[in-house]
């Protein structure tokens, strides 16, 4: 026993494999179920690092899960590798240039979210059968997290049915245990159909769709008022009808995000929208179509996990970067805003530090900031099981998310570093929880307690199937 390498360690020792896996993800980015290249890569490094992997996990193509290990408490580590449209970017440099012009771009650092979970899996793969400790560790690689709500999708299809409890990590400007709220949200599509004429000379012939469109967006903008308020609503046409403006435009479409804090209040908004959707079409005798696109819940917190995770955070300390990596996030840094800049230490309650490029120390457990909350489908697996989220720094102070200066900064040093020190930090808490059963029954009981508190209610339409994408041609 005494011959083990310690945890931290392991990780260092499969750190360039993973590292290796965060830049060729990068180099491939790919959106909304798309990522059949990405999902490969990961398959691939499952099986090299001898994983028993199970591919299409709930019926996706570009899900996957390996786990190894025997009996004990099952630990679950998220992971991520879809990108967003219209962020390519080349990297290392600090200006826009995309390496394909309106080309996907990872432009929320899930390269490095899904590599860095697969490098904790690794470590704890080893840890685990170098100390004989009983215990299996599972990677799952999620995919489709921007807008697709594919763990959602996940969920339901019990995918987490056997795990004991999960943890997560994100790219971020900072190194601190996630923020306990997220905002419910319902991705939907309204479609109006009308009737074409000619604009001028029948004009009382025609239903315009997009009078349709227009009308539903007057309605919710009276809707806000009466709204809980922690709700958002905003909406992107789809589909305006055509360019033409002398024909009556007999189809038009509008994707709507509709969020709030709690699911209740979010499920109930979502029927209010709906009405409005109604009136909108009784107003101008067209039909509507309401289809949901995806769905997710508010964060379920976890106090046992969060502070687990503190724990480990404390005990691993700063990520530890190097003159170059301020040099480059300096460099970054002088493309970003003063608003953009002191954001982050908005949220964490810290008073802006003007020469301070990159985080390289752990912010205490619930700052007390102002709260900036978006919407996650990591939600949907707090409620399946006890989950913690770390953030760590990858990138310079101020980057905001979803930004060109994300994707640049995706495969820079300091991004490695970033990857590392959160594999460590999760696969840290990882080994708390199998290590200490007190720890880990605590997590569930607070779990159970919440849930019987607040039941959970799937926010996917009974039906619905994920928007999968077919496989491209080889
Ligand atoms: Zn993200």
């Amino acid at each position: 026993m005494r011959n083990t390498r310690p945890l931290w360690d392991l990780v260092d020792h499969h750190r360039e494999d993973l590292t290796g896996l965060a830049d060729r993800v990068w180099g491939m980015p790919e959106t909304l179920y798309a990522e059949y290249r990405s999902c490969a890569e990961h398959t691939a490094m499952l099986r090299a690092k001898g994983f028993r992997v199970t591919e299409e996990v709930a019926g996706i193509p570009t899900a996957v899960m390996g786990e190894a290990g025997a009996g004990g408490p099952v630990i679950a580590i998220l992971g991520e590798y879809d990108a967003l449209p219209g962020l390519s970017q080349v990297a290392g440099i600090a200006e826009p240039r995309p390496v394909e012009p309106g080309g996907n771009g990872h432009g929320c650092g899930h390269n490095l979210l899904g590599s860095a979970a697969l490098l904790a899996a690794c470590a704890l793969k080893d840890w685990l059968a170098e100390t004989g400790t009983p215990g299996r560790v599972r990677y799952y690689g999620c995919p489709a997290e921007e807008g697709g709500a594919a763990k959602t999708f996940m969920v339901r299809d019990g995918a987490f049915e056997g795990v004991d409890a999960a943890i997560t990590w994100h790219p971020d400007c900072m190194t601190r245990v996630d923020d306990p709220e997220s905002l419910a949200n319902t991705r939907m599509d309204f479609t109006f159909h009308g009737r074409a004429s000619h604009a001028a000379a029948s004009p009382h012939l025609g239903r315009s769709a997009l009078d349709a469109v227009e009308l539903m967006s007057v309605g919710v903008n009276y809707l806000r008022e009466h709204a809980v308020q922690d709700a958002r609503i905003h909406y992107a046409y789809l589909d305006a009808g055509g360019m033409a403006p002398n024909v009556v435009q007999a189809k038009a479409k509008v994707r709507y995000s509709i969020r709030a804090l709690k699911l209740a209040d979010m499920l109930a908004l979502v029927e209010r929208v709906k009405n409005v959707a109604r009136g909108a079409a009784l107003m101008t005798e067209t039909q509507v179509e309401m289809d949901v696109f995806s769905a997710v819940s508010n964060n379920l917190v976890n106090e046992t996990m969060d502070r687990a995770m503190h724990r480990a955070l404390e005990e691993l300390g700063g990520v530890p970067f190097d003159a170059d990596d301020l040099a480059y996030a300096r460099a970054i840094q002088a493309t970003l805003s003063e608003q953009d800049i002191a954001a982050p230490y908005r949220v964490v309650a810290m008073t802006p530090r003007p020469d301070e490029a990159l985080c390289d120390y752990i912010v205490p457990l619930r700052p007390g900031g102002e709260k900036m909350v978006g919407s996650t489908d990591v939600a949907d697996v707090t409620w399946a099981v006890p989950t913690t989220e770390v953030l760590v720094a990858t990138h310079a102070i101020g980057t905001p998310a979803h930004s060109w200066q994300i994707t640049a900064q995706g495969k820079s040093p300091a991004a490695h570093k970033g990857m590392t020190h959160a594999a460590k930090a999760m696969a840290r808490c990882a080994e708390m929880l199998m290590t200490d059963p007190a720890l880990l029954a605590e997590a569930k009981a607070e779990h159970a307690g919440r849930l019987k508190q607040t039941p959970y209610t799937c926010p996917l339409p009974a039906g619905l199937k994920p928007p999968l994408v077919p496989r491209p041609a080889a």
